[in-house]
């Protein structure tokens, strides 16, 4: 019998069970996929990204393109790969993913930094600021963590105190916003920008 042509819209996929030791080892294995630039002026490019700062569990990577040298960030929460051109470098900026806020800029040295304040951040930081007094209850601040990726944390909210963002206040019943956290509110969260991709 006469084997058939494959068409060009064949594809070799070969269906395997995974057996549970696989599954937690494909879990394990890192994957580090190279990262194109995302500067459409990017010259003879794009060229991949060098990524100065390994990325870590909820951290920013942050690196500069090999031939056009526009720094990036890669956004750990909705894996966006960002451009962060040079007359944005150093202000903040809104990940087009997700509700991230992100500012990133290079020291001295000419070495890339970033700083982030993730979904959780935003939404607590926002909603206290926009009460009279600055504040949020503990059961509000318990209904926004439920719909985040925090939910699953025993204290989400211990960053903002040992930050020196939030205070407690009334025995622990709200979080109070401190000139730090109005601070941050308004330098950082409020005055994001939507970025060029
Ligand atoms: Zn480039
Ligand atoms: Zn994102």
């Amino acid at each position: 019998m006469q084997c058939p042509q494959a068409s060009p819209w064949d594809a070799s996929i070969v269906l395997m069970k995974g057996t549970t030791d696989l599954l937690t080892l494909l879990r394990k294995l890192k994957i580090h996929w190279p990262y194109r630039c995302q500067n459409f002026l990017c010259p003879e490019g794009p060229g991949y990204v060098e990524w100065s700062s390994r990325q870590k569990k909820y951290q920013a990577a942050v690196g500069p393109c090999q031939l056009c040298d526009v720094l990036h960030v890669l956004c750990p929460d909705c894996g966006s790969c960002i451009a962060v051109h040079d007359f944005h470098e150093g202000k903040p900026f809104k990940c087009p993913g997700c509700p991230c806020i992100y500012r990133a800029g290079r020291h001295e040295v000419n070495e890339p930094w970033v700083e982030g304040r993730d979904e959780l951040d935003v939404l607590l930081i926002t909603a206290a600021y926009k009460d009279k007094l600055r504040r949020i209850s503990l059961a509000k601040a318990e209904s926004i963590i439920t719909g985040t990726k925090w939910q699953d944390f025993e204290v989400p909210t211990h960053h903002f105190v040992d930050s020196g963002l939030m205070e407690w206040i009334s025995e622990g019943d709200f979080h109070c916003l401190t000139e730090s956290g109005i601070e941050d509110y308004e330098k950082f969260i409020r005055d994001a920008e939507d970025v060029l991709q």
